[in-house]
């Protein structure tokens, strides 16, 4: 699945292609937009907000309020441009079938020159008022790559308030829920647990500083964000050494080499399978709040 990091530099690579060219095609492939007409409308800015992608547009003519196109990557949505994948770590990048195409533009540059940008599998499609943004995504938690983090201190604050608002919560479902932080996925979740030798099942009260967890979490997706492969492991490790635990299920751990283990935690209000499945090392997190070990052994 998609993380932050991913969806913030597919963002990116949107804008610097389509940022002030005109639409000339635009087909949405979903029955609720099927009928939205954009030729004419101009890209101002493609931005994320967590894991969702906001295409923002003006109006060919004054009257009308700037719109947005809405959509998400969830499990395995991809942006083509000029039929290029933007492929990153968490997303295959293999050729897609013509049936999960579900956006198609085609727009120009005021200098002539022509960008065509195409969405797979991507969900979530609707257009709305660009005003309307903050009813649609007003409850997600603070945006760990939010520019404005380094001057507003406040979404720091609020994201360590989010984090530990309930301390009987298994830390590695809070770390997933995007009204709690925004732009961490399965990856992150499991990696982040790790580097804080915490259980991901331990409680979140278990963390007990919490300020340093969120500051790990944003500077990772930061680091990442600019990266097709990500890494978490600080990239000193050579070859298949980009991560800590997360898909090592089996293979030994790096700090301790005793074997990783795949476990699941699950909670309705997180919904989708991605929401179960994560990886730890039961040496390394069996600190305050670990369920008890079965058959942790040590093998060095
Ligand atoms: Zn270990």
């Amino acid at each position: 699945m998609p993380e932050g990091d991913t969806v913030a530099r597919q963002c990116r690579i949107l804008d610097e292609a389509l940022a002030g060219a005109v639409l000339t095609a635009c087909d949405l492939r979903v029955p609720r937009e099927a009928t939205a007409d954009l030729v004419g409308w101009t890209v101002s800015e493609v931005r994320p907000r967590g894991k969702h992608l906001l295409l923002r547009l003006t109006p060919p003519a004054p009257g009308p309020p700037p719109l947005t196109l809405h959509s998400h990557l969830m499990m395995d949505g991809i942006w083509h441009v000029d039929g290029k994948a933007l492929r990153s770590s968490d997303t295959s990048a293999g050729p897609r079938s013509p049936d999960t195409l579900r956006i198609l533009l085609e727009a120009t540059h005021a200098d002539g020159r022509q960008v065509r940008a195409a969405a797979y599998d991507v969900k979530q499609v609707r257009v709305l008022r660009t005003a309307d943004e903050e009813q649609l995504l007003g409850s997600l938690g603070p945006d760990l790559l939010d520019p404005a983090w380094e001057e507003d201190p406040s979404l720091r604050e609020r994201a360590i308030t989010n984090l530990t608002a309930e301390p009987a919560r298994p830390l590695g479902l809070a770390l997933l829920d995007q009204h709690v932080l925004a732009g961490i996925g399965n990856i992150y979740r499991s990696e982040l647990c790790f580097l804080r030798r915490l259980h991901p099942a331990a409680p979140t009260s278990a963390e007990k500083d919490p300020g340093v967890l969120v500051d790990l979490a944003r500077r990772l997706l930061v680091l990442n964000r600019d990266r097709a492969v990500r890494v978490t492991t600080g990239g000193m490790l050579g070859r298949d050494g980009d991560l800590w635990v997360y898909g090592r299920g089996g293979k030994q751990c790096r700090r301790c080499r005793t074997r990783i283990e795949r476990g699941e935690l699950a909670e309705p209000r997180l919904e989708g399978t991605e929401a179960r499945v994560l990886w730890f090392c039961p040496w390394c997190q069996a600190g305050p709040g670990a369920p008890p070990a079965t058959g942790r052994r040590r093998h060095r």
